[in-house]
């Protein structure tokens, strides 16, 4: 060994890391966030039992009032339920129990990056799965890879971040039926598409949800994620949780907001509505296609404008979107979080400045 870095594992050496630009912006709309802040009335009442709660002492190890809260929300068994400092500790959480040297894992390309970047970490063998020609799933390739593959397991982001694609209730129980390994479905943007794979845990005991309240839920500053999984995974996943992962505010204003499900929910589908007309919007932009989406999210794609120069144009008018272009098929593609309705007018108004700056001076060069 000649230093410090040849302990690092060569299959982290070989990586690029998990990164994000820190910008700043008058309009954030490039992490798929809730825009809709929390009622404040839910803020002062989680307030109010922070400061009573002693600081000195550990939160609760298994946060039991909150794990039988996430059943009754979600329809599932409270001893199938996980809670994690966001869904990201349980990805981890759940691949470090599964995932070992040369362990085979379905990854659809492209989708959420740290389901391959943990794989590769772990030494596993991170099998990409191309999308169908209009960035939709392709359940007939997912299903022909699994069986090539033999994979440990099938991970499906659904929603897909960053395409806004789903996959249906029964191609999901397809996905289940023809593994002997595990289906592990994202649902972290679940509450825009009205769908999910919860019904079917009852049946397929080799399948495994994963939720947030990050997106929808408009938490992403506090943390909190769960899993859904029959009682035995459970158990097993539970064992490389760290102790005391969640802290009790967290665990405080998750209950506190599915209390308010009912004012999430009407915020939840407005922004639903929301994206209808701003998807409608942009596709009128000359040289823009949108691409259909179940998320709070959605891709353009640009025919002529240069997106990195798009991009940097919306900025300077004060708004952050994503820069996707880095991602396979999508070099000509920009990511759109929905916003409030003034920020996506705002964001309309903008792209199409944008366009109008880029493609003259695109014209100008080429002239
Ligand atoms: N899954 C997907 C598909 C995501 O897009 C994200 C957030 N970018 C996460 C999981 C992680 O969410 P959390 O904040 O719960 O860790």
């Amino acid at each position: 060994m000649k230093g410090p870095l040849d302990v690092v594992k060569p299959e982290v050496r070989a990586i690029a890391a998990y990164t994000l630009a820190a910008r700043q912006s008058r309009i954030k709309i490039n992490q798929n966030e809730n825009p809709f802040e929390i009622e404040d009335r839910v803020k002062e009442r989680v307030l109010a039992f922070a400061r009573e709660r002693p600081w000195g002492r550990y939160p609760d190890f298994d946060p039991q009032e909150l794990l039988d809260a996430l059943a009754r929300f979600s329809g599932w068994r409270p001893d199938g339920v996980l809670a994690g400092n966001g869904s990201n500790e349980l990805i981890e959480a759940l691949l470090l129990c599964t995932v070992g040297a040369g362990t085979r894992v379905l990854i659809p390309e492209p989708t959420f990056t740290l389901y391959a970047l943990l794989t590769k970490i772990l030494g596993g063998d991170a099998r990409r799965v191309a999308l169908g020609p209009e960035l939709e799933y392709d359940v007939d390739a997912l299903l022909a890879a699994q069986d090539a593959a033999k994979p440990a397991l099938t991970i499906v982001c659904s929603p897909n971040n960053p395409t806004g694609g789903a996959l249906t209730t029964a191609e999901i129980e397809r996905l289940c039926a023809a593994t002997e390994g595990l289906v592990v479905i994202d649902e972290a943007y679940h509450e825009f598409s009205g769908r999910s794979a919860v019904p079917l845990l009852e049946r397929h005991p080799n399948l495994v949800v994963l939720r947030t309240f990050s997106k929808a839920m408009g938490m992403a500053g506090l943390r909190v994620g769960y899993l859904l999984a029959s009682p035995e995974l459970v158990r097993e996943i539970n064992k490389a949780r760290l102790p005391y992962n969640l802290n009790f505010f967290s665990q405080a204003a998750a209950l506190a907001a599915l209390e308010e499900w009912p004012a999430l929910k009407a915020n939840i589908d407005l922004l639903v509505r929301l994206r209808g007309t701003l998807m409608a919007d942009l596709q009128k932009l000359p040289g823009v296609k949108v691409y259909p989406s179940e998320a709070n999210f959605f891709l353009v794609e640009l025919a002529e404008a240069d997106p990195k120069a798009v991009f940097e144009s919306i900025y300077r008018r004060g708004i952050l979107i994503r820069d996707v272009t880095s991602y396979p098929r999508l070099s000509r593609c920009l990511r759109i979080s929905v916003g409030s309705e003034e920020e996506n007018r705002a964001l309309a108004t903008a792209l199409q400045a944008a366009l109008a700056e880029t493609t003259a001076g695109s014209a100008r060069r080429s002239s």
